[in-house]
């Protein structure tokens, strides 16, 4: 345990130096990195280290059908901070929508190839359910295949995409220095200290850079492209008989996101209102969140495509996502009351029992939760039960 607490503190020294950008704006590799030793401390005891060799590529996904003309393009589970949001594909009699478009061109070009295969007519409608770019860089890609589709965001979605990539493209940038300092520690097997590399960094570190080596390239060959018709409400659109409901629950994991609900199948596409293995907070309105899974809910459907991992076939992981978010915006609303500090309550805080419920033990999910979900979510929860005291709306992120 001492050595992998000297590994934490080293990596956070590491860290530090690495990064001199603003906080984070979303799961990004800042965040991760910065957290990766907690989960060691974590599961110091718990997991057996596995071969990453075993995890798929960040650049793979996996086509599930969800019902009749429903198919998800499936990514691999959020690990590194280097990974791709889920697209989903609804055909139509007359026509086809893509709800997000993912983050790495090449990926999308092969799933706009899976379309082709699947059926003759058009992609008319790309439809991005929130601003990070993870799930709408790939929209130039729909627009160089499909010419005149017409992609459709909330304005907060438009503004995002409009203001925030250059920033996202920095930080995937910036984090070479960190990447190099992994493979040296890597190629030596040791840690700063001279001590060997306990084997949970091992394992986290050669999947942190193998991601990093696959996905940067790629992800920085993106050109941006915001919507063309903005909404803030709902949008009904007809690909022919199918109708595809958009709706804007308002502000959620962000300003302003959006869900599609496709009633002849039951089906509702969550974007990162949903996302396994855990949720990813930061830039996020807990309240307005934990509102909108009440909405999801509200709609009974039977498949719920999230963001990020696997078609739930029921709502059993909402109503974990949202005991989570209720737990922490209460345990935030409780230390603004009693005059906690925020670092005090990112001490005290005891996430333990959802770790297990939402990591069940396992490394890789341990360390997401730790890096994706606790201190983000801290920090944003506590922001907003400050300005909620203070009578004002929790400021954009
Ligand atoms: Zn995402």
């Amino acid at each position: 345990m001492g050595r992998a607490r000297a590994a934490l503190s080293q990596f956070r020294r590491a860290t530090k130096r690495a990064f001199k950008l603003p906080g984070p704006t979303m799961n990004m590799p800042s965040l991760r990195t910065a957290c990766i030793a907690a989960a060691t401390l974590v599961c110091a005891r718990s997991a057996r280290p596995q071969d990453s060799a075993q995890y798929p590529s960040v650049l793979s996904y996996r086509t599930v059908r969800v019902a009749d003309g429903v198919y998800a393009f499936i990514t691999p589970e959020e690990r590194s901070g280097f990974q791709a949001g889920n697209s989903i594909v609804v055909i139509g009699e007359e026509s086809v929508l893509v709800f997000d478009t993912g983050n790495i061109p090449g990926a999308t070009r092969r799933q706009i190839a899976e379309i082709r295969k699947l059926t003759s007519r058009p992609v008319r409608y790309v439809v991005n359910s929130h601003w990070h770019p993870d799930h709408n860089l790939g929209n130039a890609e729909y627009r160089a295949a499909f010419p005149g589709v017409v992609v459709i965001g909330t304005s907060a979605t438009r503004t995002g995409i409009l203001e925030r990539p250059p920033g996202y493209f920095d930080q995937i940038r910036g984090y070479a220095p960190t990447d190099s300092l992994m493979k040296v520690r890597l190629s030596t097997g040791r840690m700063r200290d001279s001590s060997p590399m306990p084997d949970n960094v091992r394992h986290m570190w050669s999947m942190i850079t193998r991601d990093y080596d696959e996905f940067a390239p790629e992800v920085l060959k993106a050109i941006p492209s915001p919507p063309d018709l903005v909404f803030d409400d709902s949008l009904t659109i007809s690909l022919g008989k199918r109708v595809v409901k958009i709706v804007s629950p308002g502000r959620g994991n962000t300003e302003g996101d959006a869900i599609a609900v496709i009633p002849d199948a039951n089906v509702v596409l969550t974007g990162d209102l949903v996302t396994v293995p855990c949720p990813f907070p930061s830039t996020a309105y807990f309240k307005d969140w934990i509102a909108a899974l009440d909405r999801l809910k509200s709609l009974n459907a039977t498949s719920i495509v999230p963001g990020h991992g696997d078609v739930q076939a029921d709502y059993h992981y909402v109503d974990l996502v949202r005991d989570l978010l209720v737990f922490t915006r209460n345990e935030a609303r409780a230390a603004v009351r009693d005059g906690v500090p925020l670092d005090t309550l990112q001490r005290k805080i005891d996430f333990s029992p959802f770790i297990m419920r939402f990591a069940g033990g396992d490394l890789v999910r341990t360390d997401a939760f730790a890096s994706f979900y606790s201190t983000p979510a801290v920090q944003r929860a506590y922001e907003e039960a400050k300005f909620e005291s203070q009578g004002a709306l929790p400021k954009k992120k």
